[in-house]
């Protein structure tokens, strides 16, 4: 099962146990009953599932509960809070600083995605205004080098390794100095990884971490090896003291979610996930906006990042504003959907809007989402300043507007409709913002 359908089953379960008359014993437990069958399924551990659902039980002693009281927030609370605490290794990581050289190390099995990753995580640095930089200290495998070369040289990322030389030891020096001189702040030096964990794989790690003392090591996981994760991570740990974790192939595998929480079992803060094999599917990995997008309730954290990177500066305060505002009009729309598009990937960041995700773009169906989104803007692009602006829902009740913009656009009347209708939805979603505070990075509490 993948995240995202784990994800769909968790919403689903919840939203069923809102939907009922009266939510009591029975329909939490069922409702608790269906969140964990999909939780196995993702391969998480029996015992957290167990202790989350113990835990819940607890918080929710339906009882107690004074008539009043928003019960189905209270569940839907307690469910969001036991996901975090499962995923939640306790303690942050080594975060490089702008203009402060720094050194990372990257280990990890052959296979693991960590050559692709090295990459990833240099362009994730480099799109922030870091100066990165690559090295190639994997004598091991034939053609690392030169998959390290093209992926670098298709980033614009200066790298270094060699043909001929067999000592990663003396690789990794090399151009560590090299890139030092060239005033660097980021060194990433991608090391062997070898089919087991075997000795002479992590005495080559100690070798290399003493000649070039990282400042963080980054231990990169396949992540459909599901709950085998947790050795694994165990091992790395101990063997090459790592500080953090990237978990890869989390898009289209089974067990991604037993991986995640097996990592998180040896309370090593994952950093990162590997979503694709494309340079820009990467995400950060933060444990309250992860499960919030998982819920289906948006990340608003990562969105704003995203805005911060696409919308010019002094247009931000004016875009929040009239986000917040309650009267989510026709333009605004519009001005999402260009926003959206110019955002890059458009299925990272359509999950990150709260109601964009399951209906407007389902998973997998990016292309056809994108399609659907020019094809609202054109028929939007027929439309007057003044039904753009309009706050007024009636406005197309009027069936002559409604063919006027078909008949502009070149489109059906059921396409105007379609569009209408989505707008319709979106709007009645966001009014429930209205006055919501944006909450701050990894502050989900006002979701
Ligand atoms: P290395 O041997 O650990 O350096 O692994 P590579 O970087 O060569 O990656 C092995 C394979 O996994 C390649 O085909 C990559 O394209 C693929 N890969 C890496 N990361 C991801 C990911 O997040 N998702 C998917 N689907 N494939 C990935």
């Amino acid at each position: 099962m993948v995240l995202a359908e784990l994800g769909g089953r968790i919403s689903r379960a919840l939203q069923e146990m809102t939907n009922a008359t009266v939510i009591d014993e029975k329909v939490l437990t069922a409702c608790l009953n269906e969140i964990s069958r999909a939780l196995f399924q993702a391969d998480v551990q029996l015992k957290m599932v167990q202790t989350m659902c113990t835990n819940i039980k607890k918080i929710v002693n339906l009882e107690d509960l004074a008539a009043g009281h928003n019960k189905r927030r209270i569940i839907q609370q307690a469910v969001f809070n036991e996901l975090c605490s499962m995923l939640d290794p306790g303690k942050p990581s080594f975060s490089p600083q702008k203009g402060k050289p720094s050194v990372i190390m990257f280990v990890g099995l052959q296979g693991s995605g960590k050559t692709t990753t090295c990459t990833k995580y240099a362009y994730h640095y480099q799109k922030k205004g870091f100066k990165p930089a690559l090295i190639c200290a994997d004598t091991f495998r034939a053609g690392a080098f030169d998959q390290l070369k093209q992926n670098a040289t298709k980033a614009n990322i200066p790298f270094y390794g060699s043909y001929t030389e067999t000592d990663p030891v003396k690789i990794a020096q090399e151009g560590l100095e090299t890139f030092r001189a060239e005033k660097c702040d980021l060194i990433i030096v991608d090391t062997s990884g070898r089919h087991k964990q075997e000795a002479a794989l992590f005495e080559e790690m100690r070798q290399v971490a003493a000649a070039t003392s990282p400042d963080l090591v980054i231990f990169v996981m396949d992540g459909s090896i599901g709950q085998a994760a947790f050795d694994q991570a165990q091992a790395f740990k101990q063997s090459a003291s790592v500080g953090a974790v990237i978990i890869t192939k989390m898009d289209g595998h089974a067990k991604g979610g037993g991986a995640l929480s097996a990592v998180a079992a040896t309370k090593s803060p994952v950093i990162f996930i590997g979503t694709g094999e494309h340079i820009d599917e990467f995400e950060t990995f933060e444990t309250k906006p992860f499960v919030s997008r998982l819920l289906g309730m948006g990340d608003w954290a990562g969105f704003m990042d995203r805005i911060q990177e696409v919308v010019p500066m002094d247009q931000q305060p004016e875009l929040i504003q009239k986000l917040t505002d309650g009267n989510f009009t026709l333009r605004l729309m519009y001005e999402q959907f260009q926003n959206i598009m110019s955002m890059g990937p458009l299925n990272q960041v359509m999950s990150m809007i709260p109601g964009f995700s399951s209906e407007l773009m389902p998973k997998g169906r990016e292309k056809e989402s994108q399609a659907k989104i020019k094809k609202f803007m054109t028929m939007m692009d027929s439309m007057t300043s003044a039904e753009l602006d309009s706050t007024n829902p009636k406005l197309f009740a009027e069936a002559s507007r409604v063919m006027r913009v078909a008949r502009g656009s070149g489109r059906s009347v059921r396409d105007v409709t379609e569009m209408l209708e989505e707008y319709k939805r979106l709007a009645k979603l966001w009014s429930k913002m209205k006055g919501l505070k944006i909450p701050k990075k990894g502050d989900m509490s006002a979701m």
